[in-house]
């Protein structure tokens, strides 16, 4: 056709006027619409209409259109998926004309078409923007059946294609403005303000929480100098230099600053971070209140140093009160000691040379000072043993169980305690422990005594020392077959002075397991007792195995 002929004239004018439209407008639907119109005068029908695909690929929507009845535009679908002359102009990407529908045989169209009225009709794609799907169709209708043109084609494929442009244009538009909403919405979040630097000029834009938090008001001077004599002057110098370095580098800025509010001559802290744009000649960044978390490091470092001045007095105090221990200690294992010699002593002398002259009672009295300056003394022993393994430095190594034990059971003989009343099995190998042999050895020395002490009167007990190896400790049981503990004096007789009997059936002082309890600890170890009254108890203590070798930290 001559291009000159007035419909194709009219069609260029329409074009250009759709293009100009699309431009302006940001409302899709009003884009859609003036679409179907135009091209309707266009082509000179009055039925026409834009099916947008929906997101499940197969659904295509009336999404605008000029000439239908009610409950067509937003409302009526299509299924692409099906024979419809719609999904195949989808699917092929071209124009699909029916000159007349009653005659179609190669489709099937949508009810609400031929209610409306279409005798013809020409689909042609709105193809998608890049990585995108195509959008849906353009679609002409007649009410009367019609020939159209391969002129008329083309002007449809072009116009389809200025209309896909124009949604296209939309959609990144949407898209925009929806990453903007976002940025603006973290930007609320995190409470932060924006600003920008000018490299050349050295003049910033800001926004307006920039402007709050860095305590400026709006028409407050645009240079960056400017905002830097708001800077408090001791931290002046480092905010200019980070810009500098920043900008040299092309680096990340990140300065923290005090600032001078103008409006109530309050100091902030204030964080600013930003990058720099070369290419551009910009710096665009961020600043944030910080003056709360200033404030919170500021209170932990006092608190820290409270902190620290209060663990040295205590461990000032503590030791004072060591020493003071120690003195005590000294005193008791000397001062004391001394006059209990005296009066053992001299109760002794009166026993020994003044026989007669006591008489029967006064030998009494004389044998219970004898009795009582023993036990005193034993007692006193044992404080200071108890007292040393509290506080004595340890010293951790290998150590053989076995040679401890042995030795143990030769002191319990020698003590005149492990005579024919107690038997003795020792397990013939014991796993090497890590232990400080002084206080393994009392460890020992006191399970093993315990064990031969509480026996029945006139029974023989059978101690069995035995030792178990596991997960890198070493559990080793010191087992007889005595007069047991009741299950609800377990725990405490490992505290200092708890005993369970009279001195009369069996003697001591309730230190020799708090001796116990307190060694294991300090050799890290863990100790127990399995025991039922009358059935004999089953010490226990734990200790880490020689062959145990430490994860190392680093891996
Ligand atoms: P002591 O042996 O001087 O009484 P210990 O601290 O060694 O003090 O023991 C505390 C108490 O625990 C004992 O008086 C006793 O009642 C109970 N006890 C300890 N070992 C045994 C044991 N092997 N069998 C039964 N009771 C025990």
């Amino acid at each position: 056709m001559d291009p000159d002929h007035p419909q194709r004239l009219r069609q260029q004018t329409i074009l250009a006027k759709f293009g100009e439209l699309a431009l302006q407008s940001d409302d899709l639907d009003e884009i859609l619409t003036e679409a179907c119109r135009l091209v309707g005068q266009a082509l000179g029908t009055d039925l026409a209409k834009v099916v947008e695909l929906q997101s499940d690929g197969k659904t295509l929507l009336v999404r605008a259109g000029v000439g239908w009845k009610d409950g067509v535009v937003g409302v009526a679908t299509i299924d692409a998926a099906g024979d419809s002359s719609e999904g195949y102009a989808l699917k092929s990407g071209e124009p699909m004309i029916s000159p007349d529908v009653a005659k179609e045989t190669r489709f099937k169209y949508a009810d609400f078409l031929i209610d409306n009225g279409a005798r013809a009709v020409a689909n042609v794609i709105i193809i998608g923007g890049k990585d995108r799907a195509a959008f849906g169709i353009l679609q002409i209708d007649s009410r009367t059946p019609r020939d159209f043109s391969e002129e008329d084609v083309s002007f449809l494929r072009g116009y389809a294609n200025l209309l896909a442009a124009a949604v296209d244009r939309l959609r990144v538009l949407h898209d925009l403005r929806g990453s903007s909403t976002r940025l603006r919405l973290a930007l609320d979040v995190g409470e932060l303000g924006t600003f920008e630097v000018d490299v050349e000029t050295g003049q910033t834009t800001r926004s307006s929480r920039f402007e709050t938090i860095f305590g400026v008001a709006p028409d407050f001077d645009r240079s960056w100098n400017a905002l830097l004599e708001r800077v408090l002057v001791q931290d002046r110098g480092a905010v200019a230099e980070a810009m500098r370095i920043s900008l040299l580098n092309e680096s990340e800025l990140r300065v923290e600053c005090q600032v001078l509010h103008t409006d109530d001559s309050s100091i902030r802290w204030i964080e600013l971070r930003g990058r720099p744009e070369s290419q551009k000649n910009r710096l665009i960044g961020i600043v944030a209140d910080i003056t709360e978390r200033k404030h919170a490091e500021r209170s932990l470092v006092a608190a820290n140093e409270t902190l620290e001045s209060q663990v040295s007095d205590r461990t000032e105090s503590l030791a004072t009160s060591n020493a003071q221990l120690d003195s005590f200690a000294y005193t008791v294992s000397h001062d004391l000691r001394a006059p209990l010699r005296a009066m053992e002593g001299f109760a002794r002398i009166l026993l020994d040379d003044h026989t007669e002259g006591l008489g029967a009672e006064g030998q009494r009295y004389a044998n219970r000072i004898v009795g009582a300056a023993k036990r005193m003394e034993v007692l006193i022993d044992d404080l200071l043993a108890f007292s040393r393994v509290q506080r004595a430095d340890v010293a951790m190594q290998v150590v053989d169980p076995a040679r401890s034990i042995e030795r143990a059971i030769a002191d319990l003989r020698a003590s005149g305690m492990g005579d024919a009343g107690v038997t003795v099995d020792v397990d013939p190998s014991f796993p090497p422990v890590r232990a400080d042999r002084t206080i393994f050895a009392q460890v020992m020395n006191n399970l093993v005594a315990n064990a031969a002490k509480f026996r029945r009167r006139n029974q023989v007990v059978h101690i069995v020392v035995r030792a178990e190896e596991q997960d890198g400790w070493v559990r080793l049981w010191v087992e007889d077959d005595g007069i047991g503990i009741a299950p609800d004096h377990q725990v405490r007789i490992f505290n200092v002075f708890e005993r369970l009997h009279g001195q009369e059936s069996y003697p001591g002082t309730g230190v020799g397991l708090a001796i116990v309890k307190a060694g294991i600890e300090r050799m890290g170890g863990t100790y127990g007792v399995e025991s039922a009254l009358n059935q004999g108890s089953r010490f226990w203590i734990e200790l880490r195995s020689a062959s145990f070798v430490a994860p190392d930290a680093s891996n």
